[in-house]
């Protein structure tokens, strides 16, 4: 069995908020710790700050032009999760591999995503209503 083909763990959840540095200070309460970096990822349209709690990682999502993918997701649905990221070794080979099982992956090449990570999605419509990241770690020779 190819053990590199699988979604190894949960790599951290994503949250669509309304102002950053609000949700900073609400998160920052509750983890008990400050965000360890903000991103700005322009190609998508969002700012992003990252907490660690324990083994487990939050991105919170400030959309930063009208037309970024926050943004219409706010106007839907409100602030709330808005991803749950799953670490895995070779995006590529998970692509193909849900694609071929008849999930909706939404990228054609994996892209640069926030924290250092080459990332894809799945849509929602086939993931019962969640939308689904794949992301791998931008080893040190590719970035
Ligand atoms: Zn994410």
């Amino acid at each position: 069995m190819d053990t590199s083909a699988h979604l190894l763990k949960i790599e951290h959840i994503g949250i669509a908020v309304e102002d950053l540095a609000q949700a900073e200070s609400i998160y920052a309460k509750l983890l008990g710790c400050d965000p360890y970096k903000r991103e700005a990822v322009e190609r998508e349209g969002v700012l992003t700050s990252f907490f660690k709690s324990g083994p487990n990682k939050i991105e919170l999502l400030e959309a930063s032009t009208p037309e970024s993918p926050i943004a219409k997701f706010i106007a839907k649905k409100g602030p709330g999760i808005h991803h749950i990221a799953f670490h895995v070794e070779d995006i590529r080979a998970e692509m193909a591999r849900l694609s071929e099982l008849g999930f909706k992956v939404l990228n054609e090449e994996p892209k640069r995503g926030a924290d250092n990570k080459w990332v894809a999605f799945l849509h929602p419509k086939s993931t019962e209503g969640v939308l689904i990241e794949l992301c791998q770690e931008i080893s040190d020779k590719e970035a």
